[in-house]
Formats: structure tokens, C-alpha cells, sequence
């Protein structure tokens, strides 16, 4: 997960100010030195720490006391609002079209993700908008390219615009939204070539698919993990195509982080999307605060609600609901939640949108992985029917059936099934109103 290092010394910097009933100035000093040094080591532009680190001491050291703060928790405060500002402040989305079909295009150095990032967008618009948004294969130049755009089309049942033969991309794209226009399409997603550098044929390329396009979104897409360069890159787009926004990829790495941090402020365009793995799931809206939130171990239950009601089916949810309340919650619904909670990405990093979770230390080494999940639903698949609907009729010799049918060993069944069963209660216990449930969940 990005930021995981700057975020822990970060908050190593501010706890060392917090409970203290008063902040010297030396105090303050003390902790801006390590913020800095963690921004830098976070690839933010040394630029952009700077004037960052400025504002958090002339604001830390100037602040007239607010009595329901303790000084500590009022740098927090500071420190939490100035990395919204660096980030932009407020979320931007997409420019709309007055007329149908709204047109975006992508553009962006090769493998950055620009063709996953495509089809991400386009699961994006038909969940949150219930859009109908054609696709144009622009990147001619990698067969491989259009064939993957296909691919992506064909699992979301989205139309792929392409033309086998033609050499002038320019060409192509306008053939595409004609098509669209035909199909009356909502939007036209554009995917265009990249380069490993930006190179003149490029960007002359990409000139001439804006002029005949007339895009409303000029999308950059950036890699997170490509650091300092990313903001060169951004600069180098955006001089020659005026582009409307980023989208920044692979923030689920072991990224540093700093492109997020430097970007709107080296180059004034807004992060729209971030990219957090490779399954087309893994976009999501840029909220500036809640970055921020994240950062300093605020956690980010807003996007965690947002990618539930995107990713989860709701008529679902509420039967679960229900069962949960009843306490009728059965192997089979357990199997149900599991697919749709992996949906929405990996367990550790959804864990880590909590607030409270994400620097708990058990979590540290959590590695809740494909596998294990497939183990359980070994072990679930290895009940009769009858015993995934009564679990309660689990006794040693059922047990060691489904051991060997799962290949898994006893202990691991019966800490399934107790695991389920202790799951199952709390969920009844908090859905019925009794909040001391969850008392035994670790970080509340
Ligand atoms: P393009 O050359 O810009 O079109 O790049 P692709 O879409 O082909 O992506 C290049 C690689 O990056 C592929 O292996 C993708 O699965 C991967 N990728 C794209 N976005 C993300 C992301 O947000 N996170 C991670 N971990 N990988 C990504």
C-alpha cells in the first residue's frame, strides 16, 4: 500500500506532540524536521515540501489556542488540512458534455496502465452512472493492445470500436464516434499509443486525435510508482495537450507515494481516479481529504461505504441483512459475502480504510491472500447441503469428513467453523442494536 511508510512517520512525528499540554516552538521545529524528511523520502518534490513545511509551522506557530483541541491535536489539524490543499482540496470529476456522448481521452507513456485504466473507467460509468460508453482501440501501433481492449469489452459488454487496416489513428477515432453517435452512446472512452519517453511522433499523433476528437477530458495517466519522473511526465503532457486531468495507477504498490502528493501542485491538473490494482474494480474517485485521512491513520470509511454500494449487489446485502438479524445466517450466505467482498479488492487494504486499522500492528503482517480464502471455500464446499444450512450439526465425525474432502486438516475445519460461528453471533448481537459486540473486534 502507498504511503505506508510516510504515513507511519508522520504519525510517529505527531504523537510525539500529542498529550503534551503545552508545544514549545522547539517542539514544532522538532516535528517539522521529520515530516520533511519523511515527504522526501516519499519522492514529494522538494519544491512542493518546502512551501508545505512553511505553511505548517507559520499555521502551527500562530495559531491562537482553540480550547476543545489539545496543541497536539491542533498541528493534526494543521497538518491534515495542508496536505488537503496540496492534494487539490476538493474532489474534481469529469467534464461533462452537454450533447452526447461525453468524450474522454486517454493518453499516457506505455504501461502505465493506460488500457486497464480504459476498461476500469468504463466499469466505473456503468455502475455509478449506468452508462453506455463505446471504446475506441486507438493504440494500433501493440496488436496485443486492441486484442486486450476487446477482452476487456467482452467481459463488461461494452462495444470495442476498431479497424484492422488502418494506419491513421485520426481516422479510426473519427469512425468510432460516428459509430457512436449511430449507437447513441453516452460517453467514448479513446485509448491511444504510448511510448516509453515522450518522443515527438507522439505527441504529434496525439494532437491530431484531440483536434479530430475534440475531447471534453484529456486523461492523463500517470504510474505512481515511477516517483519524481512522474511529474516531469505530467509536465511534458500537459505543455503540448493541455490535458483536463490525471488518473494515477498502481497507488496499491509499494510505492512511495509522492507523485500523488506533487502533482497538482507541480502541475496545477487535479487527480481525478486513482488506480489500486489490476482488476477493473480498482479505481476510485480522488478525494483530497480523504488521502489526506488515510495518510495521517484517520482511516477512510467514506470510500469504503462508496466502494460497497459500487461493488455489492444491494438486494444482496439487505437479505443478508435480515438473516444476520434472525441469526439464520447460514455456510452458504458466508460463501456468498466472501465473493462479494472480493470484489471490492484486497481484504488488507479494505481493512485498512478503517479508521483505527490502519497502523494496527496485528494487521501489520496480515496477508489475508487468494489462497487462503480458496482454502476456506474448499472447506465449505466439502459440506452436504444440509450441514452449509445448520451448521450447528458439525460434529467431530461430519468434521473429519470435510477435513478430507477439503484436503485441509481438522484443526483448520474447527477454526473455521468456530471462527463462523463467533462471526455469526456478533453480527446477530450488532444488527439487533447491542453495540458490545463489537468490543472484541481489535482497534475498537
Ligand atoms: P498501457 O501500456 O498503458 O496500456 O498499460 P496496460 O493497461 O497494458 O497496463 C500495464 C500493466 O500495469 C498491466 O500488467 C496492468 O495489469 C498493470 N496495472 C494497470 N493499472 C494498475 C494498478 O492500478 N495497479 C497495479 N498493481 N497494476 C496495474
Amino acid at each position: 500500500m502507498a504511503f505506508e511508510n510516510l504515513s507511519e512517520r508522520i504519525q510517529k512525528a505527531l504523537k510525539n506532540l500529542t498529550g503534551k499540554g503545552k508545544i514549545s516552538e522547539e517542539d514544532i521545529n522538532k516535528a517539522s524536521r521529520e515530516i520533511r524528511l519523511a515527504l522526501l523520502e516519499a519522492d514529494v518534490n522538494f519544491k512542493v515540501v518546502k512551501d508545505f513545511i512553511k505553511k505548517i509551522k507559520k499555521e502551527a506557530l500562530g495559531k491562537e489556542v482553540q480550547e476543545s483541541l489539545n496543541p497536539g491535536q491542533q498541528v493534526i489539524k494543521i497538518v491534515n488540512e495542508e496536505l488537503t490543499k496540496m492534494m487539490g482540496e476538493t474532489a474534481v470529476g469529469l467534464n461533462k458534455s452537454k450533447h452526447i456522448p461525453t468524450i474522454i481521452m486517454m493518453v499516457g507513456l506505455q504501461g502505465t496502465g493506460k488500457t486497464t485504466t480504459v476498461g476500469k473507467l468504463a466499469y466505473h460509468l456503468q455502475k455509478t452512472e449506468k452508462a453506455r460508453p463505446l471504446l475506441i482501440a486507438g493504440d494500433i501501433y501493440r496488436p496485443a493492445a486492441v486484442d486486450q481492449l476487446k477482452q476487456i469489452g467482452d467481459q463488461l459488454k461494452v462495444p470495442v470500436y476498431s479497424e484492422a487496416d488502418e494506419k491513421d489513428v485520426a481516422k479510426i477515432v473519427q469512425d468510432g464516434l460516428a459509430e457512436a453517435d449511430k449507437n447513441k452512446n453516452d460517453y467514448v472512452i479513446i485509448d491511444t499509443a504510448g511510448r516509453l519517453e515522450i518522443d515527438e511522433p507522439l505527441m504529434e499523433e496525439l494532437e491530431r486525435i484531440k483536434k479530430v476528437a475534440q475531447p471534453d477530458n484529456i486523461l492523463l495517466v500517470v504510474d505512481a510508482m515511477t516517483g519524481q519522473a512522474a511529474t516531469d511526465v505530467a509536465k511534458g503532457f500537459d505543455e503540448r495537450l493541455d490535458v483536463t486531468g490525471v488518473i494515477l495507477t498502481k497507488l496499491d504498490g509499494d510505492t512511495r507515494g509522492g507523485a500523488a502528493l506533487s502533482i497538482r501542485a507541480v502541475t496545477g491538473k487535479p487527480i481525478i481516479y486513482t488506480g489500486q490494482g489490476e482488476k477493473l474494480t480498482d479505481l476510485e474517485d480522488f478525494h483530497p481529504d480523504r488521502m489526506a485521512s488515510r495518510i495521517l491513520g484517520m482511516g477512510d470509511m467514506l470510500t469504503l461505504i462508496e466502494k460497497a454500494q459500487q461493488d455489492y449487489d444491494q438486494k444482496e446485502a439487505e437479505k443478508v441483512a435480515m438473516k444476520m438479524k434472525e441469526n439464520t445466517f447460514d455456510f452458504n450466505d458466508f460463501i456468498d459475502q466472501l465473493e462479494q467482498v472480493q470484489k471490492m479488492g484486497p481484504l488488507d487494504q479494505i481493512m485498512k480504510m478503517i479508521p483505527g486499522m490502519a497502523n494496527n500492528p496485528q494487521l501489520k503482517n496480515l496477508s489475508i491472500d487468494d489462497k487462503q480464502i480458496a482454502h476456506t471455500k474448499a472447506i465449505v464446499y466439502s459440506m452436504t447441503e444440509e450441514e452449509r444450512e445448520d451448521p450447528d450439526i458439525l460434529n467431530p465425525s461430519r468434521r473429519r469428513r470435510i477435513a478430507a474432502g477439503s484436503g485441509r486438516p481438522v484443526v483448520e475445519v474447527n477454526r473455521m467453523i468456530k471462527q463462523f460461528k463467533q462471526a455469526r453471533d456478533m453480527m446477530s448481537k450488532i444488527t439487533k442494536g447491542n453495540m458490545k459486540g463489537l468490543s472484541n473486534l481489535p482497534g475498537m
